[in-house]
């Protein structure tokens, strides 16, 4: 061998002993996981099964164990929240896990929290979290759209991109984030698009706050509205939410929901207006009784994207949120003040 190859190997070995150093155990985050359940604790009678399956099926353990590659970038620990497909998902499960990572993070020994969830509710969960976590360090909540079992399930490098966020510096401050398919999107604006395909969760007015090249955060952006530590809201001795309904609107539709919802104690609507806050005659009379009882009705669109601004002074504007998220902002609303005109400043600001 040449004197020169002798010399390619010293700066190798050289080269190879410092990136040891680099990540030595000790400089590792410590990550803690959070299970709820989902398809990514999903599993199928065989591989090639993608829709018919048993979501939320495998504990946190097995879910640690089947990505030994998490060790490389974090001291991973975990916990069981609970073990449920994320329709089946409550409020009252937000309330405990809100207060559980409140308490994780207050903790020196926790460097940030990973949640796996089931993606049909995940966008609630994580907007829920985003204004009840009262901290800056990261809160990445990941899932999956294939179970475990399946031929290029999609779990297991979600739940891997998902530690190594949670781990990075650029992650924290930003709110809660979601993390699948590689994309790094905000809790706010993002929802889940398509009932298949692995590339299902989007931002459609704003876009994705960054990717994942390889293991890799990229941030391009972040959201101007207030989160986490920028929230007036505590949860900590909450022992239930106020109940908040969406009232979907359609041709024909008339106040029966409406009516039925006040019947049974609603505390809030939130209506998924046609177009930019476009109810009908009859529907807009019995909003505004509603209204009058003392009951805040927030005006949201069904279109998806944009911002509503209905007409009617009487009624909340939902600014750029979905109905579903809007209800979710409703509730914590609610927990602060009936006050029309403050609940609107949250609207406007959160
Ligand atoms: N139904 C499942 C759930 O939300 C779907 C999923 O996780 O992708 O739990």
């Amino acid at each position: 061998m040449r004197p020169r190859h002798y010399l390619s190997i010293i700066v190798l070995l050289f080269l190879t002993a410092g990136s040891f150093s680099i990540v030595s155990a000790a400089d590792l985050p410590d990550i803690h996981i959070l299970a709820t359940g989902g398809t990514i604790a999903g599993t199928a009678e065989n591989a090639s099964e993608l829709g018919h399956y048993q979501a939320g099926n495998l504990s946190v353990a097995t879910l640690i164990s089947s990505v030994p590659e998490m060790s490389t970038y974090a001291r991973v620990t975990g916990e069981q929240i609970c073990n449920l497909n994320s329709d089946e998902i409550t409020p009252m499960i937000w309330l405990r896990l809100a207060n559980r990572v409140n308490e994780l993070l207050k903790s020196p020994d926790v460097d940030g929290v990973v949640i796996t969830h089931g993606t049909d509710t995940l966008e609630e969960t994580a907007y829920f979290l985003n204004l009840a976590v009262k901290s800056d360090k990261p809160v990445v909540i990941t899932g999956a759209m294939r179970p475990a079992t399946a031929i290029s399930a999609d779990g297991p490098l979600n739940l891997l991109n998902a530690v190594i966020l949670a781990g990075s510096h650029d992650a924290a401050g930003k709110g809660v984030l979601i993390l699948l398919n590689g994309e790094i999107n905000g809790a706010r604006d993002t929802t889940k698009t398509n009932t298949e395909m692995v590339e299902t969760f989007r931002s459609p007015d704003f876009g994705l706050f960054g990717y994942m090249d390889n293991e890799v955060p990229k941030f391009y952006r972040e959201s101007l509205k207030l989160h986490t530590s920028g929230t007036d809201f505590d949860v900590s001795s909450l022992k239930s939410l106020p109940k908040v309904d969406i009232v979907l609107l359609y041709p024909g539709a008339d106040q029966t929901a409406i009516d039925a919802f006040v019947a049974n104690s609603t505390e809030g609507l939130v209506v998924a207006s046609m177009g930019n806050g476009g109810y009908q005659a009859e529907v807009r009379s019995a909003l505004l009784d509603v209204v009058n009882k003392g009951i805040p009705v927030v005006i949201s669109s069904r279109t998806g994207t944009g911002v509503c601004t209905p007409e009617d002074p009487e009624f909340i504007p939902a600014d750029t949120l979905t109905p579903q998220k809007a209800r979710v902002l409703l509730m914590l609303a609610l927990t602060r003040t009936n006050n029309q005109d403050e609940i609107a400043e949250m609207f406007r600001e959160y």
